[in-house]
């Protein structure tokens, strides 16, 4: 079916973003996977060619770009398997704090590094005992003078190791009453006494996207490093969710479409007792089915997408979408793993790397359990 999202300029940018990571991504992909990170040379390309955060006002170096253009990049990326950089987390869920809470100054420090790739950030909420209970974290912000000491532990933080800008979710008052109001967002930037970088976790997929732990010891950040107001950070962590939720679905849902294709080709080529698995029974009407699936989710995501930019309120939506979407994801690539045999299991079949890099997308962005918790609420249940 037709999309009808793009513009001839979409997709010409579309054009020039896959020619990039043809050039520039694929090739290194493998080596990232085994060293744990990408390059940091790969981001600063990535913002030379215009291709980081372009939805940025032009007065911040921006190009004032639509979130169509944000759809593409991520699409293009999931249409080749490559889960790394981690542009997506850059792009449409960190700097989007800076950027609509940040004051114009602290756009004016931060928002131009962003864009050319010179700044790589990433957004410190999960610790070691407050994953899905944001509320419940314990890293503390005590004011201090002019400015605040950040104490605490971060952990599962993507770009961690190669961020050189973190915002923080940090207890500014640990008395309040109930808890969420008294979480605040800052801005640490790397070099900044006592903040340090643990280790790059290891993780069973998406190895070249950097997951680390961060701590903070007396690390000491001015009061312009605060983000929006104190008090306030939970209520702009739930703003931005919506987003994340949506960017995490456009994600999965391409990916299933990767993996359609991919077996689609595979089980065209491969023979087994003298015909190509393609022709069973079993594969054509479990990748039909599989196929139809991809399409629902196709269709529900453009219409959020056109919602989202319509400014609406979908918060009920995009949780639909993020449970919805990254299940189907993860059971469309166990189904079609199943049908390259022995292969699918080795590294270096791609489809391996979908099995296990898509695992995660049910945990992060909010368990799909927190999501169908949301719906309910929604449902007045
Ligand atoms: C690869 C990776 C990258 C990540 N990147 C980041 C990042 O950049 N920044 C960041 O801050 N965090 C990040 N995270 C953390 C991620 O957001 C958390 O792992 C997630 O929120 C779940 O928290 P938790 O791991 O503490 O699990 P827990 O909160 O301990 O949850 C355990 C189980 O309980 C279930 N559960 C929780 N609440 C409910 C409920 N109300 N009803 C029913 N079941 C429930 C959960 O669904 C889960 O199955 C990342 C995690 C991973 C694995």
């Amino acid at each position: 079916m037709k999309r009808t999202l793009f513009s001839k300029e979409h997709e010409l940018y579309r054009e020039a973003f896959t020619t990039f990571l043809d050039r520039e991504v694929v090739p290194n992909q493998q080596k990232w996977e085994t060293e744990g990170q990408v390059s940091a040379e790969v981001w600063r390309k990535a913002g030379e060619y215009g291709f980081l955060c372009p939805w940025v006002d032009d007065a911040y170096g921006g190009s004032g770009a639509d979130f169509i253009y944000s759809v593409v990049t991520i699409e293009a990326m999931a249409h080749r398997c490559l889960a790394a950089p981690n542009f997506r987390l850059h792009e449409r869920i960190a700097v989007p704090y800076l950027d609509r809470f940040g004051t114009a100054e602290q756009k004016r420090r931060w928002l131009p590094g962003c864009v050319t790739g010179e700044t790589i950030t990433a957004i410190a909420m999960t610790e070691p005992t407050a994953g899905s209970d944001l509320a419940g974290i314990r890293t503390r912000a005590v004011r201090d003078g002019d400015g605040y000491l950040i104490n605490g532990q971060k952990t599962f933080i993507s770009n961690g190791q190669i961020c050189n800008l973190v915002i923080v979710a940090c207890k500014t008052d640990p008395e309040a009453d109930p808890p969420h109001r008294g979480i605040s967002l800052f801005v640490v930037e790397e070099g900044t006494e006592g903040f340090q970088k643990g280790r790059n976790l290891e993780k069973i997929g998406r190895h070249a996207s950097d997951t680390a732990e961060l701590w903070f010891e007396n690390c000491r950040v001015d009061r312009t490093n605060l983000l929006g107001e104190e008090g306030q950070g939970f209520y702009y962590l739930m703003e931005n969710l919506q987003e994340e939720r949506l960017v995490t679905s456009l994600a999965s849902q391409a990916g299933a479409e990767w993996a359609i294709e991919h077996t689609v080709e595979y089980c065209q080529g491969r023979e087994v007792f003298g015909r190509p698995v393609s022709k069973f029974q079993n594969t054509r009407f479990t990748l039909a089915e599989a196929a139809t699936q991809v399409q629902l989710g196709r269709t529900f995501l453009d219409r959020l997408v056109e919602a989202h930019m319509a400014g609406e309120s979908i918060e009920m939506e995009t949780s639909m979408a993020k449970w919805w979407v990254t299940d189907m994801h993860f059971r469309v690539v166990n189904e079609c793993m199943q049908f390259f045999g022995g292969y699918g299991y080795m590294k270096e079949y791609p489809i391996s790397k979908a099995f296990t890099d898509s695992r995660v997308e049910s945990i992060f962005a909010g368990s799909n359990e927190v999501m169908k918790s949301i719906i309910a609420k929604r449902m007045g249940l």
